[in-house]
């Protein structure tokens, strides 16, 4: 073997990793003693609620937890879901067959592609977006089709602009609402296009939803499977990460038309062994536990979300504080382009924020900063960010 070893193709086709360059500068100012403040990534900085953490600590000591799981996931976690699901969207679902708990749904997403699509086949992927639609996509061979997200069309898909015949060859569509990076939310109208679509073409819907309970002043985001004739062409990703401040503890589930659920399932188990039984236990204990500490945490995110559109609109911005998620998507200002703008508050500054080319082609010209920072974190780089020179 040549002492230089390129690795598979399939990696090579991944589109270059576009915060490396950010990552190095960040890593060379902390090198220099720069305090960095960082809003570059979306990771909630409170803590997994108490009652969550005991309940992982009580079953990680019982041997009957030690062994491998199911590769279905506790009846018990897939019953919680069912009962959460249907609380939340008046939505039934069998736990049975119609709910797969996953290792972070970053998991479920990843894979889905090679579990429903074949080479050639066109994933239809939200650009800006999260990156691993079009990366999942890529590793199953698939050919990634980008659907734009402009502020002209409020950050949602134009449907009518996918060619005929890409939608033909289109297996599957990736939605995401709320929206990561963009924090825009859809409405019914759309999201019952976006069905009939699916539904035209032969399309399976993945609705990435991790953000539907961070959402703020009462407005409570639409779930999939509360529009009419989705659960026939679609499926929804959940996490506990931003719900439930479990980032770390990798669990999250895909729910909704039961054969592509089990088609997923099938494929999931030749490549991981199920969830460590004492994760699914406190999963268990998250979601049975009511929404208080999540409608805390969303207090304290929509308080953060007013005092950044308050700095940023004091320096020439006009943002409004978003109605979900922990982002802010704002334009870069003239003159640079968003790695530039970046790259300069940091200079500037010593605050990170993430360029929006990193989420796509379309994110070009605006940049993302997550107010997932402690209080005083942001507080200091909220008032860094007032002696910005533009
Ligand atoms: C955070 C995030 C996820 C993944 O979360 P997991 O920790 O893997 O459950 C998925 N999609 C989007 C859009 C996200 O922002």
């Amino acid at each position: 073997m040549s002492k230089t070893f390129a690795g598979a193709q399939r990696l090579g086709r991944i589109p270059p990793y576009l915060f490396a360059e950010i990552d190095r500068k960040v890593q060379e100012k902390k090198r220099a003693g720069v305090d960095v403040i960082s809003l570059g990534i979306g990771d909630p900085d409170l803590p997994t609620p108490g009652r969550i953490v005991s309940v992982l600590q009580e079953t990680a000591a019982d041997p009957s937890n030690h062994r491998y799981p199911s590769y279905f996931g506790l009846a018990e976690l897939r019953e919680s879901i069912a009962g959460w699901y249907n609380d939340r969207a008046g939505v039934e679902l069998n736990p049975g067959t119609e709910i797969l708990p996953t290792l972070g749904s970053k998991d479920g997403i990843s894979h889905v592609p090679m579990a429903l699509v074949d080479p050639g086949d066109v994933v239809l992927a939200p650009d800006p977006g999260y990156t691993v639609y079009v990366t999942g996509a890529i590793m199953a061979g698939a050919e990634p089709y980008a659907m734009p997200l402009t502020e002209a069309n409020r950050w949602l898909p134009d449907l009518d602009a996918i060619p005929a015949g890409v939608a033909d060859r289109a297996r599957l569509m990736w939605l995401n609402y709320p929206n990561n990076p963009t924090a825009a939310t859809a409405d019914r109208d759309f999201l019952e296009r976006a069905v009939a679509f699916c539904h035209r073409h032969n399309v399976v819907l993945c609705h990435d939803a991790p953000y539907s309970e961070i959402a703020f002043d009462g407005y409570r985001p639409l779930t999939l499977f509360e529009i009419p004739g989705a659960k026939e062409i679609g499926l929804e990703f959940h996490s506990l990460s931003k719900t439930y401040n479990m980032t770390g503890w990798r669990i999250g589930w895909v729910c909704g038309r039961s054969d592509l659920v089990n088609l997923i399932g099938q494929l999931k188990t030749n490549i991981d062994s199920g969830i460590f039984q004492a994760v699914q236990w406190a999963a268990i204990e998250a979601i049975n536990g009511g929404e208080e500490e999540t409608r805390a945490a969303c207090a304290v995110y929509a308080r953060r979300h007013r005092l950044v559109a308050a700095t940023l609109n004091s320096l020439g911005w006009k943002i409004k504080p978003p109605r979900a998620t922990f982002y802010v998507w704002a334009p870069v200002p003239a003159g640079y382009d968003s790695i530039g703008f970046a790259s300069h508050v940091l200079d500037q500054v010593g605050v990170n924020i993430t360029p929006g080319v990193g989420f796509g082609s379309r994110g070009e010209g605006y940049f993302r900063l997550s107010v997932t920072a402690p209080d005083a974190r942001l507080e200091e780089a909220m008032n860094r960010m007032r002696k910005l020179q533009l």
